[in-house]
């Protein structure tokens, strides 16, 4: 396949060197090029348009796309031809076809080719191939309204990207349409008879239009090429193998076991390795499973084997290699400590700024990261992996008269005990490794014993007849759960019913071609997969109200009356989906891009806390992005804004925050005493892991044990929750944010809400 694809590229390239020989010796372009011998046919236009139309149409083939003559030729050529309306159209017609012949030629020959070269520079990789092809659009409108680059380069140039055939003719055509018009009626005024000065007139309000909407354009999209980075960062690993990776966990895991860990921890580093401001680069061993880690770690800068014989050696060489390539700083760091943060990568490209070598160290007397900003000579030391490596390090550094810095200690998990501390640690969130999580809480449901509480907890599973481990059993059923986690609540071995339910769901996503095809789930993802309605506007000011889809769309009074508010203190506003439904539904990796997309943007603009409104942003971004979360209330709180609430008021916990209360705790700073826990027995308010478009009945049914418990009203602190229990008929639920901030509102139904959210795009 590659091979004839080569083959096309030489087929395409004798082609072109033979016009080009032809040209020179017959000299077609100037004949094609020359306007007096052009203007000649149009005597023939009042005898027979369509020859003349075709004639032209063929001339403006040959000229701007084989010859390469300035397009600009004939669009001239057309309005004094056919005058400003027919000749519009006639030169878009003819350039249209061109293109898209153009485009043909570039797909078949080229693209085969070309795409792996081009796509080894990030710059054009992400402009030319991104997966949505949003992109490419983008570059097609500049360069269609702005001529800055030669017309018939660019119609094969697109033949080697991803766009559609169909989708890059309807918009070539309408892209051009602006400066073909333009051209077009100028030219028809050179041969007008009095009307001359309206003709002028018309092409000059085009022209303005052209230049504003093409400095309009450039300024917003040619800006956000990325900068080069000045910073790497190194990432040792050996490739995971059974038996061969994390070998001192051994017998505790087995050898396949131990290389899954490993694999886990690989995907933590590289999910907090993302938000971080610098090129990542692998060096790894053995060096013949390179495919393997480019399988694991996509998305790096660079692929390298380790070479030398001590590790010292080898963490040198990887360091003279990346100083090669003009980098002002660099860390490596290895992969048995899956809890650093990109805030603690961050945080070591920060202290070089008044250090020459960071070293962080260990709890055992090692250390995970080392950075420098030139290659520096200290791997020298007696021996590794004892407990004074970090030491020996150091005095190595000092010996040489560099300054060392270093950064906060971390545990690094080498043995069962350390395993197990880890686990502890997770378990009490006092660190974050959700991949690693994952894979432990998934080797705990190996453990399950059948105790059938989490049947007896949960009405979906107690409707099929299963608990846990039999949920395992049932892929089919993936979206049928809500995601609720009252199962792990309840479970003794803490296994959790959510990571079941979105593992099935990933894998069957994956079994699709990464892609949500159940149309139920079509509008949602529609919307919010990218989010349509976004708005980063407001979003400019170091801290910044993150309002979330839902709570705009049933309390937009509220919202208002809040936004007003914190813009008198210096705070702005943005409109943005966290991605959680989109994760939800199995397509993690869309959210994820997402997540960093928004997260880039956001620190460009300058900001450094968000303040979440809705606790399933929250409790969704925590973790995943490199920015201070902080709750409504506690700011609320902090600005001193607010009144008091009575206590004793009936509360029902929404489903995210009943683990660790980071909501509640802010809004109990208001209540003159504590609320009541009024709704044990609902489980959900039915909206959850969108499983009501399975279980609409058992939706129904949660949603009924908010009524049976007699309770006169209901307070809770998710807008979806409110407007679910009261879209079903419990028409006293209130959210308790506009209780604080004294709003009176109420939720309103059917499509008026999606209209409140759509409008926030413009505000
Ligand atoms: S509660 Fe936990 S241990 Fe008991 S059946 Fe369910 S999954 Fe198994
Ligand atoms: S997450 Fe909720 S719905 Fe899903 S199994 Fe657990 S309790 Fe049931
Ligand atoms: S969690 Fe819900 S409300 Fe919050 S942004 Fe995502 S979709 Fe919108």
């Amino acid at each position: 396949m590659k091979q004839n694809g080569k083959w096309k590229a030489v087929i395409f390239i004798l082609i072109v060197v033979g016009i080009l020989i032809g040209n020179h010796y017959f000299g077609w372009s100037d004949y094609l090029g020359d306007m007096n011998r052009l203007m000649k046919i149009k005597d023939s236009v009042e005898d027979n348009t369509a020859a003349v139309f075709a004639i032209y149409t063929v001339i403006t083939i040959i000229g701007c796309v084989v010859l390469a003559l300035p397009g600009v030729t004939f669009a001239l050529f057309a309005g004094m031809l056919f005058g400003p309306w027919k000749g519009i159209l006639a030169c878009l017609f003819a350039t249209t076809l061109g293109a898209a012949m153009a485009f043909l030629v570039g797909r078949f020959f080229l693209k085969d080719a070309v795409k792996p070269m081009l796509e080894k520079n990030k710059i054009l990789k992400k402009l030319l191939f991104t997966k949505d092809g949003k992109s490419e659009l983008v570059v097609l409108m500049i360069t269609r309204m702005v001529p800055i680059f030669p017309y018939n380069l660019q119609n094969f140039a697109y033949g080697i990207t991803d766009i559609g055939f169909w989708k890059y003719t309807a918009y070539t055509f309408v892209f051009m349409f602006p400066g073909v018009s333009f051209f077009t009626i100028g030219a028809a005024g050179l041969t007008a008879g009095e009307d001359k000065w309206k003709y002028f007139l018309t092409a000059a309000v085009l022209a303005v239009l052209v230049t504003a909407a093409g400095l309009l354009i450039r300024k917003k999209f040619l800006k956000e090429e990325p900068e080069e980075r000045t910073q790497a960062v190194i990432l040792f690993t050996r490739v995971p193998e059974a038996g061969k990776t994390k070998t001192r966990l051994m017998p505790y895991l087995t050898g396949e076991e131990c290389k899954e860990l490993h694999m886990a921890f690989l995907k933590d580093i590289r999910m907090a390795l993302q938000s971080v401001q610098a090129d990542r680069y692998v060096f790894f061993t053995p060096p013949e499973k390179e495919a393997e880690i480019r399988e694991l770690l996509p998305d790096m800068e660079g692929y390298y084997p380790q070479s030398g014989d001590t590790l010292g050696d080898r963490m040198q060489q990887a360091f003279e290699e990346i100083f090669r390539k003009n980098y002002q700083k660099a860390v490596l760091t290895g992969t048995d400590i899956p809890q650093l943060t990109a805030a603690d990568y961050e945080e070591a490209m920060k202290l070089l700024d008044t250090n020459d070598v960071i070293i962080s160290p260990t709890e055992d007397g090692g250390y995970y990261l080392i950075g420098m900003k030139a290659a520096e000579d200290i791997f020298d030391v007696p021996h590794y992996g004892t407990n004074t490596v970090w030491e020996d390090t150091v005095a190595n550094i000092e010996k040489r008269g560099r300054k060392a810095g270093f950064g906060n200690s971390h545990l690094d998990i080498d043995t069962k005990e350390d395993l197990e501390v880890f686990t502890k640690r997770l378990e009490e969130g006092k660190v974050s490794a959700p991949h690693t999580e994952a894979w432990l809480k998934q080797r705990q449901r190996e453990e399950c014993i059948h105790c059938g509480k989490c049947t007896r907890s949960c009405l979906f599973l107690e409707k099929y007849h299963m608990d846990l481990k039999g949920f395992l059993e049932h892929p089919e059923l993936a979206y049928h759960c809500f995601l609720c986690g009252r199962c792990t609540a309840v479970c003794p071995k803490g296994i959790d019913g959510r990571e079941i339910a979105l593992q099935h769901r990933e894998q069957k996503v994956k079994s699709e071609g990464n892609r949500v095809t159940d149309p139920a789930y079509r509008a949602i993802l529609w919307e919010k997969n990218q989010y349509q309605f976004a708005n980063y506007k407001n979003a400019s000011y170091e801290s910044v109200l993150f309002t979330g889809c839902n709570f705009v769309s049933f309390y937009p009074k509220t919202a208002d009356y809040l936004i007003q508010e914190l813009r008198q203190r210096g705070i702005g506003v943005l409109y943005e989906c966290c991605g959680k439904p989109t994760a939800e539904l199995g397509a993690g990796k869309d959210a994820e891009v997402h997540l960093q997309q928004m997260e880039r943007r956001l620190k460009e603009a300058g900001v450094k806390e968000l303040i979440m409104v809705c606790p399933n942003c929250y409790y969704y971004m925590k973790g995943r992005v490199n920015l201070r979360l902080v709750s409504i209330y506690d700011k609320l709180a902090e600005l001193g804004m607010g009144q008091r609430i009575p206590g004793g008021l009936p509360f029902y916990y929404p489903c995210p925050d009943r683990e660790e209360k980071v909501f509640l705790k802010g809004i109990r700073r208001f209540m003159e005493a504590e609320e009541r826990d009024a709704f044990p027995e609902v489980q959900c308010c039915g909206l959850g892991g969108c499983a009501v478009a399975k279980e609409p009945a058992l939706a129904k049914e949660m949603e009924k044990l908010a009524e049976a418990a007699g309770e006169a009203e209901l307070y809770t602190y998710c807008a979806s929750c409110v407007s679910n229990f009261r879209r079903n008929g419990y028409g006293r639920a209130e959210h308790v944010l506009s209780k604080i901030l004294n709003v009176q509102e109420k939720v309103p139904l059917g499509v008026t809400p999606i209209l409140h959210r759509a409008v926030r795009k413009w505000k």
